[in-house]
Order: C-alpha cells, then sequence, then structure tokens
C-alpha cells in the first residue's frame, strides 16, 4: 500500500512513519489554511503570519492524526495485538495492524478508541480559543486553536461514518458480529457499506469539480475510490484468511520440483529450465542438501555476453525466511511471506531438506474452487 517511507519518531514503542505522499497532504492543507480559510476568516493580516499560520495549522493536523492512531494502537497493545507502527499517508493516517482483532469486543473498543481520541482534542483546542479569546491572545494563534478544534470534529465525524475500513465502519461490523456471530456476513455488510459510501463520495466529488471546486472535487472522489478499493479488499482478505486457515503449507505443495544443480551454466538453466518448464523459480541442490533458489529475477542481473560462463552458483539466493517456509507452516503464513516478499512461489524445505514448491496460482486455485462449492460471494 505505502511506497518509500521516512521514519520520524518512537512514541510509546510505536514507530511513528510518513510516507511520501504525506508531503502532498502536508503542502495542500498548509496552502489552503495560508491562502483560502485563514484570510477569509480573519482578514487584514499580513501574508507571511498567513503563511506560519498554514505551518503551524499543518504540524498541529499532522499531530492531531498521530494521536488518532495512536490510540487506537494503545487500545491494540491493551489486548494483545500487534501493531507494525503508525503511518501517515496522503488520506491521513493508519495504524498497521499485524492481526486482526479476535473478537468484537476488542475490535468495537479498538475502532472507537481514535474519533474519541480526536474528539477530546477538539475540545481541548475549542477549550483554549476560549479561554485565549478571553485573555486577549491574538487573532492568528486563536485562528490556528480555532481551527485545530474544528479539524479533530472533522476527523471524528468522518471516522466514524459506518463505512468499513473506516472507525464506524469497524464499530458497525463488530456490533454486527457481535449480534449473530458471524464474522464473514458481517464484513460482507460492513464492506458493502464502505463501497457504497465510496461512490457517494465520488460522486459529490464530480459534483463540486462541475461546480468550480476542482481541488475539493478531486479530493473527494480520491478519498471515495481509495475508500472504496479498501472496503472490496478487506473483504477479500478475510475471505481468503477464512479459506486457508488451519490448513497446511503441505497440502498445497508441488512434489519434487525441479531442481537445478550449482555448476549449471545460466545459459543452460534459460534455455533448458526457463523456456523448457515455463518456471520462473527453481530450488537449487548440492547432492541432496537445498542451498537456495535462482530465479528470472536474478538471471536479468547478467549481461548476456555473461551467459555462458556465468554458473548458477554465481548468481544464487540463500534459502531465507523470504523464500523458504516450513511444510507444517500455515497456507495463510506463506501468503503474508509471498507479499512480503513479492514472490509468487516459495519453496517448502524441512531443514534443508527439499520437499516441494508452493505457488500463488496453485492457492488461488483452492480459493476459487473452495468459495465457488461453498458458496462464498
Ligand atoms: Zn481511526
Amino acid at each position: 500500500m505505502f511506497g518509500k517511507r521516512l521514519v520520524l519518531f518512537e512514541l510509546f514503542g510505536f514507530k511513528v512513519q510518513a510516507d511520501m505522499s504525506w508531503l502532498f497532504l502536508a503542502l495542500l492543507v498548509t496552502w489552503s489554511l495560508a491562502q483560502g480559510l485563514f484570510p477569509a476568516f480573519y482578514p487584514g493580516l499580513p501574508p507571511a503570519t498567513y503563511w506560519k499560520m498554514g505551518v503551524i495549522g499543518m504540524i498541529g493536523l499532522f499531530f492531531s492524526l498521530v494521536l488518532h492512531e495512536l490510540s487506537h494502537a494503545l487500545v491494540a497493545r491493551h489486548y494483545g495485538l500487534s501493531i507494525k507502527g503508525i503511518t501517515l499517508f496522503i488520506f491521513g493516517g493508519v495504524a498497521e495492524m499485524e492481526e486482526e482483532p479476535d473478537s468484537a469486543k476488542t475490535e468495537f473498543l479498538m475502532a472507537i478508541a481514535g474519533p474519541i481520541a480526536s474528539l477530546a482534542l477538539a475540545a481541548g483546542f475549542h477549550g483554549l480559543t476560549l479561554a485565549g479569546a478571553a485573555q486577549g491572545v491574538p487573532d492568528s494563534v486563536l485562528a490556528v486553536a480555532g481551527y485545530l478544534a474544528f479539524i479533530n470534529v472533522v476527523l471524528a465525524v468522518f471516522n466514524l461514518v459506518p463505512a468499513f475500513p473506516l472507525d464506524g465502519g469497524r464499530a458497525l461490523r463488530a456490533a454486527l458480529w457481535y449480534w449473530k456471530g458471524d464474522l464473514r456476513w458481517a464484513t460482507r455488510l460492513a464492506s458493502r457499506c464502505g463501497q457504497v459510501f465510496g461512490i457517494v463520495l465520488i460522486s459529490l466529488g464530480v459534483l463540486s469539480v462541475l461546480t468550480g471546486d476542482f481541488i475539493g472535487g478531486m479530493w473527494l472522489s480520491l478519498i471515495g475510490l481509495f475508500l472504496r478499493g479498501a472496503a472490496s479488499a478487506s473483504y477479500t482478505q478475510l475471505i481468503t484468511r477464512q479459506a486457508f486457515e488451519g490448513e497446511p503449507v503441505s497440502r498445497f505443495m508441488t512434489l519434487d520440483p525441479v531442481t537445478v544443480s550449482l555448476e549449471l551454466s545460466v545459459e543452460s538453466l534459460i534455455e533448458d529450465y526457463i523456456y523448457g518448464y515455463h518456471y520462473d523459480l527453481f530450488p537449487v541442490v548440492d547432492g541432496p542438501r537445498l542451498v537456495g533458489l535462482v530465479s528470472t529475477r536474478q538471471v536479468r542481473e547478467v549481461p548476456r555476453a555473461e551467459w555462458a560462463r556465468a554458473r548458477v552458483a554465481d548468481i544464487l539466493v540463500p534459502c531465507g525466511p523470504d523464500n523458504t517456509i516450513g511444510p507444517r507452516a500455515d497456507a495463510v503464513k506463506a501468503l503474508s511471506v509471498m507479499r512480503r516478499g513479492g514472490n509468487s512461489r516459495l519453496m517448502v524445505a524441512d531443514g534443508d531438506r527439499l520437499l516441494g514448491v508452493i505457488a500463488l496460482k496453485d492457492l488461488l486455485e483452492f480459493l476459487g474452487l473452495k468459495m465457488d462449492l461453498e458458496r462464498l460471494e
């Protein structure tokens, strides 16, 4: 989901990082505060002051988002769920969960923690605005505090819309889950709401563009698109997880895969193996011992002139947790390893003994059959 990320600092043991796309949001917010909102509500200040207010407002928004996500993360940790970290990106922030909550109550509390934090921040900033006005604090300060009170209310309200995977949608899913005890049904309903809300946002965005608000309209449409995609992806993810949970890797692996030896030339690897079998990955063995793999990725690094001279031994990738998995591991684990390493095949090995190869293609085929036979949709 994310591109290049910058680790900013650590908060209560959570890594806070910013995706490069956050920069775009930061610039947009600063610019629209300094050029639009502040001059409209507090006219007559020097332009440099508006820019300073814009920057401080943007930093305030940054910390508001971080605190919102932090409260999700703290509740998650309280219930024993591990959180990879907090990441800010173009559409706000996300506390990245490594695993899904295992009970409706945990999910509900985790979901509402964020909006509650935002409302508390809003109340705090509103209080500051009132106290500041009574003390005769300058307009520029009041404006920023007022904006932060407002934006935190917006964050709370927007996130409480019952559209999965927004917080409100998660809370809705938790309530449905608690009610009927059926996580899949609950997720399907909540994610439908998410998709519908996404479409509503896209339509509103298009309408705004047509009536002249180009940036605001584009923004709404993009958020709608993102939400719609995220809603259907989360449902697919759940179906996948439920289909493969408890199924060992050994059930899906291809036995006796074609292997290559260390001495094989790259030329013969390409001609006889890659073009011969149409696989993109071959386990490399040294006698009975599995030592690593070669794939088209490594072959591409070798200049054509070297093909005849280079050996598999020169380019092999040693076995590691990104390309090798045990036969008793869960198939869900295999999927997440594939995703992490960007590989569509993994070697299945018991120690240094090669047992087979597991391919994404086979897992997807099984998923398709299972969805078909069990009428999952
Ligand atoms: Zn949230």
